[in-house]
């Protein structure tokens, strides 16, 4: 069958010489394979300490219904009434890109009958979130979270232990914390201060930045960590959360600092961290680095440290009966992996070391390629590190990136050695060749290499 293309096809085919180059979305990043260095480390050393301490790993779908974010975020805080990427999917369901991590979770443990598990059920993910927020230096629309949960269980040692967490993991990443927490109390008790707080604010209403205004009728606390001057002036002289909160709150929150201070973990105790987020109740924490992460101007005349977090948790015992579940206590943390490695020089450190490669594997003549790849795999499995070029045949070439590379060794097998069963082996430093027994490769290089 002949297809012929549509006149208006061929009439409407971009021209080739003005195709324009398609950019990355604004807010989203590639991440190189020189940056991949931190990235694994972060990975794996989570990987490994939070598998000693009893946790899972978890992957939850990117996007989810928006009505999920609604019920536990909250329809008036910033992130769902601003920052979440929404659309209708093909059949019309309003879905949302997940713009955290813990509703997902939460789901997902209700749905999979996680409450039927020995309790509690300890969970961490690690992947991208989004927030359609104001791109700057430290903030991105794609971002990726390290997320650490503890489900089903109210014991202030659980909000210690994930604490005690974020901090050992700092240290790990070569990061000196400052963490900062509060207590957020029960919802009734809060609900309570919320009166409080809007008689306090509501003559003065007026003195307040715009986003304050609408603050103080649909999520009040929020007014408490606005980094607008004139709004902090104000909240100098705000009665104080701590002073209102119920006694079992109360006691709650000594035993989680008599925890933290039995472990050592130095953190600060800071009335005005309030986390934003509808689900929260008792213990919320944030954690900074003394290094501002953020350099925007705007932030950094500010004192407020909000933007500047590098993680932040706290308690949620009413999310999961907010979506359905039966009441389940749970606290939990995520640390923005974006500002994890800009605030470590460790980390970073990671990425600017390059790999130390020790063999280059070269081929000379016809016929040698089919050998080269078998002879790579052999290298590598025996622990050598080694490179090739497969794509360049000239020896002048394959030198060239190998001197490129940094190695000392590199390894020609060319036609006349492999019909005698040799190979070639070239110091890279002074270039005096030998001439080796291909079947003692791996030994030779090994000898040369002190291993
Ligand atoms: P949150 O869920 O807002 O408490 O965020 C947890 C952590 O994610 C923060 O402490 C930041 O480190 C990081 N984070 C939040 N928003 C952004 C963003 N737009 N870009 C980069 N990192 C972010």
């Amino acid at each position: 069958m002949i297809y012929k293309k549509h006149p208006k096809a061929v009439k409407n085919a971009p021209k080739k010489k003005s195709q324009k180059i398609v950019s990355v979305l604004r807010g989203f990043r590639d991440i190189l394979p020189e940056e991949s260095y931190a990235w694994n480390y972060i990975r794996e050393t989570t990987r490994s300490i939070l598998s000693d301490y009893g946790y899972g790993y978890i992957e939850t779908p990117i996007v989810e219904y928006t009505s999920l974010y609604k019920r536990t975020t909250g329809e008036h805080t910033d992130i769902v009434s601003k920052e979440m990427f929404t659309f209708d999917d093909m059949s019309g369901d309003s879905v949302s890109l997940r713009p955290e991590f813990t509703p997902g979770v939460a789901r997902a443990y209700i749905e999979k009958g996680m409450i039927n598990r020995t309790q509690p059920v300890k969970l961490f993910t690690f992947g991208p979130v989004f927030r359609y927020d104001r791109p700057q230096a430290g903030r991105f629309r794609q971002f990726h979270q390290l997320n650490i949960e503890i489900l089903g269980d109210a014991s202030p040692c659980s909000d210690a232990e994930i604490i005690f967490l974020s901090y050992l993991l700092c240290k790990k990443f070569g990061i000196d914390p400052n963490i900062q927490v509060n207590s957020l109390g029960s919802v009734e008790s809060r609900e309570e201060y919320i009166k409080i707080l809007k008689e306090y604010y509501k003559p003065k209403r007026r003195l307040l930045c715009d986003e304050c205004k609408t603050r103080l009728n649909k999520n009040p606390l929020r007014l408490l960590d606005c980094k607008e001057q004139t709004c902090k002036d104000i909240t100098i002289e705000v009665p104080q959360l701590i002073d209102y909160l119920d006694e079992e709150s109360k006691q709650h929150f000594v035993k989680v600092l008599e925890h933290l201070d039995e472990a050592q973990v130095p953190y600060e105790l800071n009335p005005y961290i309030v986390r934003g987020l509808d689900y929260y109740n008792r213990t919320a924490f944030e954690i900074y680095v003394t290094k501002p992460v953020v350099d925007d101007q705007e932030e950094s005349k500010s004192d407020n440290p909000q933007q500047g977090a590098i993680g932040g948790g706290g308690r949620f015992d009413g999310l999961i009966e907010m979506i359905g579940g039966r009441a389940t206590s749970a606290v939990g943390m995520a640390f923005g992996i974006e500002r994890v490695i800009e605030a470590s020089e460790k980390l970073k450190a990671k990425n600017a070391k390059n790999e130390k490669i020790d063999v280059f594997l070269a081929r000379l003549g016809e016929g040698v390629t089919k050998h080269a790849l078998p002879l790579f795999e052999r290298l590598r499995d025996a622990g050598i590190s080694v490179r090739a070029n497969f794509s360049k045949d000239g020896l002048k070439q394959q030198l060239e990136i190998a001197d490129k590379i940094g190695v000392v060794y590199t390894v020609i097998l060319g036609q006349k050695e492999l019909l005698d069963g040799t190979i070639i082996i070239r110091d890279m430093e002074n270039g005096i060749q030998e001439v080796v027994d291909l079947s003692k490769i791996e030994e030779e290089l090994k000898k040369r290499l002190k291993r």
